[in-house]
């Protein structure tokens, strides 16, 4: 029997004229993401879009598991596409669907008709077919309020689709309908989570990563690499530019005020970071920040960082608790590699007593004592890129 998957995709259904756009987006993404496991064909009718494999021995237990991470699908299901016959429609409902049925004490039947040249109308299909599997399945009964499960009977233009339950999808919004954002990645619990919560808003992602070598490992790196796997499985590709930052930091650590140590290496950061993401034409920064975690992510140190940036910075995280934080990082499966011990550049040098109410014009004074523009340029320039797939 032939099998597809139909997206059902949600918040989409609400973006009117732009619709177009964003199906377009969806399926391009859905197309790039099942490549792996072979070609499919899309169609869309309705709000929904059907994924058809074209070779039968595509996996599409494994097709589903990718489709569940792709964001802009509210829900899918597997369905049975069948020749619009009503026997055989009948036949797939028994048979394609008996697990469930069997498993089910209440059900109810919902047809929807497209094809209107179908010779029965959806009341009549509806009526037709709670028969035939009453008979068949003596110990059902019809609940029209609260089933356990629902038989869908949908006639297409091409096939009749039967099928079950629905699953939940990703939600949120295709990759890259919102444009494209730079996020600022440690190998922490929180900025993988603040990636993966902004691509689900449909924006694509560029990353940063500082590292100190000697005083950051190889290992830290790679690290960082396998975060940004595991968020890719969502938000497709990502490509990462590793920027050199000990010669910043030595010179800050030389130069400036142990208390505000860690303010300026933000907004050494977030000054390395808007050139990339100008040059990646992203518009926006991202962290993992949240008010108050730590001593450098108080209002005020965020006041200090805000001052240099000139584009949005995105802190997805800002009113969520660990706990709330860690719950997301087990759910995209990064929080087993984020507690890994590798150094990362922000513990190398952490002050000891850090100032928790530092102003603009303290932090503003205290940079003044080396020459950082140049060397913020150069960093920028000496970043490597390392292209991420899932
Ligand atoms: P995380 O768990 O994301 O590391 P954190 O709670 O440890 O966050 P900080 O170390 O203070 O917090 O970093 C705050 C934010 O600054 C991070 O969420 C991240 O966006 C950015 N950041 C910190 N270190 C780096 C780094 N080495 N490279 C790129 N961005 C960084
Ligand atoms: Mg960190």
């Amino acid at each position: 029997m032939k099998e597809v998957i139909l997206i059902k995709n949600g918040e989409l259904a609400l973006k009117g004229l732009n619709r177009r756009t964003f199906e377009y987006i969806l399926i391009k993404n859905m197309k790039h993401r099942l490549l792996p496991l072979g070609k499919f064909d899309f169609t869309v009718a309705q709000s929904t879009i059907a994924v058809a494999p074209r070779d039968e021995s595509i996996d599409l237990d494994e097709a589903c598991e990718k489709i569940s991470k792709v964001f802009g699908i509210a829900a899918f299901s597997r369905a049975a596409a069948v020749e619009k016959d009503f026997g055989a429609i009948l036949e797939a409902c028994e048979t394609y669907l008996a697990d469930e049925l069997n498993a089910a004490r209440t059900f109810k039947v919902e047809a929807k008709r497209s094809d209107k040249k179908f010779p029965l109308q959806s009341p009549e299909i509806c009526r037709e077919t709670g028969g035939r599997l009453l008979s068949k399945f003596p110990h059902l009964s019809v609940d029209v309020h609260s089933p356990d499960m629902v038989v869908n009977v949908e006639i297409r233009d091409e096939y009749a689709y039967i099928h079950g339950r629905q699953i939940k999808g990703a939600g949120g919004m295709p990759v890259g309908s919102s444009g494209r954002a730079c996020l600022l990645i440690s190998g922490g619990i929180d900025s993988p989570v603040a990636g993966y919560m902004m691509a689900k808003r449909g924006l694509e992602l560029t990353a940063v990563h500082f590292a100190s070598p000697p005083y950051t490992s190889e290992r830290a790196e790679q690290k960082v690499h396998s975060l940004l796997g595991k968020v890719a499985q969502y938000s497709g590709r990502i490509g990462l530019w590793v920027v050199p930052f000990t010669d910043i930091q030595e010179k800050i650590k030389d130069c400036c005020p142990e208390d505000i140590f860690t303010v300026i290496m933000r907004r050494m950061m977030m000054r390395v970071s808007q050139i990339i993401a100008q040059r990646e034409k992203a518009g926006a920064l991202i962290t993992g920040e949240s008010v108050g975690q730590v001593a450098s992510q108080t209002l005020y140190a965020m006041i200090c960082t805000d001052k240099v940036c000139g584009m949005p910075v995105f802190r997805p995280l800002i009113g969520m608790d660990k706990d709330e934080v860690i719950a997301v990082s087990r759910k995209i499966e990064t929080f087993d590699i984020s507690v890994l011990p590798y150094e990362d550049c922000c513990t190398v040098f952490t002050p000891k007593h850090p100032r928790t109410r530092p102003t603009p014009d303290y932090v503003e004074q205290a940079e003044k004592a080396f020459d950082w523009e140049p060397m913020v340029i150069e960093a920028a320039e000496k970043a490597r890129f390392v292209n991420i797939n899932s």
